[in-house]
């Protein structure tokens, strides 16, 4: 929630934590989380969808950190995973296997083996091949497996190309034209066990349009299905709606997807399965990074901080915005500046445009909504240990992930014999 993060007494707080102190303590760069907004954002979710009902499965990949997982689970939330290493997580955290659902095109037989074996929900089958394998897996188990097919609406959600996903140029899902006959042979394997039609189509959408004609499609599909003699229980319409990253942005209520999820779906007799991600945890955390040095340019001012693209991957991947703010509330006069990282890549940019006061070497700045998308994407690129993370509780906080070492940078690398 918006006032888990905001300046009290002339520090920036996470709930009623200064920033700098975290930064102080733990050093920088650093995620840091808001319990309370995670709950919080959680339930405007929930509450808003009261009337849906649905099986609220978050999405894994958003944000995997145990602390946060831990979160959910305690509130008897469902994940939808995409990885034998987010079951693995979603284990370790306390989750419930029967509330998870499991996507993605590429998962390996071990991978489904695992998941039987936890007993989830159901899988979300992206190909014919793949439905073939799971039937295989399954049958030497002596189990089925559930199942709902992934179609692909070919509809546009009007967002960024790299984060859609359900065009038919794209490689996620079955053509909703070819599905029924996936769903034809589904119904006749020994190992699987047909229960819903799922669809994904894209993240940060702010146009409700596409969700409608998505989920128009689905239940339509459904129709067709039990036509066949194929009855479904679950349609999941998956996640995809986008948040404020700027204070101008107004991406819709969860109301509002409430409201059109009702009217395409009232009076039919299945259970909706919801996956958000970004919407629950993009504005429940921030990215803390120090400045290092102030870099007068000929064209613009750069400010070089400690936090670089490998610990904050959108801006340089999407040209994602994200808001900066100097952790000392300052009223002095704003001026652009690019705030850049040590990354030796162009792309390094935190932000191209970024309305900062004076700030200098030593100075603490937050990069707003960095919650979802953030840390899942860092990576070790120029030799440089992750950062760590850390959750606000009320004026307290805690270390829920270790900054890496240098130790851990060459953890498993090995000079073969023939070197020495
Ligand atoms: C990424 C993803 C989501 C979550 O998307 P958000 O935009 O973060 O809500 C849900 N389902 C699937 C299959 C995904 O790949």
């Amino acid at each position: 929630m918006w006032y888990d993060f905001q300046y009290k007494d002339g520090q920036y707080c996470v709930e009623d934590v200064p920033v700098k102190d975290i930064a102080d303590k733990v050093g920088t760069p650093c995620y840091v989380y808001s319990n309370s907004a995670l709950d919080g954002d959680f339930e405007v979710f929930q509450d808003s969808l009261e009337d849906v009902d649905p099986i609220i499965c978050y999405s894994v990949k958003a944000n995997s950190n145990l602390a946060v997982l831990r979160t959910y689970a305690r509130m008897g939330v469902g994940f939808d995973i995409v990885s034998g290493g987010e079951l693995y997580r979603v284990l370790q955290a306390g989750g419930d296997p029967a509330k998870i659902v499991f996507s993605g095109v590429g998962k390996t037989k071990d991978e489904m083996r695992t998941a039987i074996e936890a007993g989830i929900l159901f899988f979300n089958v992206e190909s014919f091949e793949e439905l073939i394998a799971l039937d295989e897996v399954a049958k030497k188990m002596g189990k089925k497996a559930p199942v709902s097919v992934r179609v692909n609406p070919d509809i546009d959600p009007n967002t960024h190309p790299y984060i859609s996903t359900g065009l038919k140029k794209s490689k996620f899902g079955i053509d909703i034209k070819a599905a029924m006959e996936v769903y034809r042979s589904a119904a006749q394997m020994g190992g699987i066990e047909v229960v819903g039609v799922d669809s994904h189509i894209g993240s940060q959408v702010f146009d409700l349009d596409p969700f409608t004609q998505t989920i128009r499609k689905l239940a339509q599909f459904a129709g067709e299905l039990k036509n066949e003699g194929i009855e479904i229980q679950y349609i999941d319409i998956g996640g995809g709606l986008g948040i404020n990253y700027r204070e101008e942005d107004s991406p819709p209520h969860p109301k509002e997807y409430a409201e059109i999820i009702l009217r395409e779906t009232s009076g039919l007799p299945y259970k909706i399965v919801l996956e958000p991600g970004r919407v629950l945890v993009g504005n429940a955390g921030v990215l803390v990074t120090r400045v290092l040095y102030i870099k007068e340019a000929p064209s613009k001012k750069f400010i070089v901080v400690d936090a670089g693209m490998n610990d904050l991957l959108r801006p340089a991947l999407y040209g994602a915005y994200h808001q900066i703010l100097p952790a000392d509330e300052n009223f002095g006069d704003v001026e652009s500046a690019e705030v850049v990282g040590p990354v030796c890549e162009t792309v390094d940019v935190l932000s191209s445009e970024a309305e900062l006061p004076d700030v200098g070497a030593g100075d603490v700045l937050v990069i707003l909504s960095a919650g979802a998308y953030g840390f899942v994407m860092s990576s070790n690129y120029n030799s440089r240990p992750r950062s760590c993370e850390v959750m606000v509780y009320g004026e307290q906080f805690h270390i829920v992930r270790e900054r890496e070492t240098l130790n851990d940078l060459v953890r498993g690398e090995l000079i073969p014999d023939f070197l020495k």
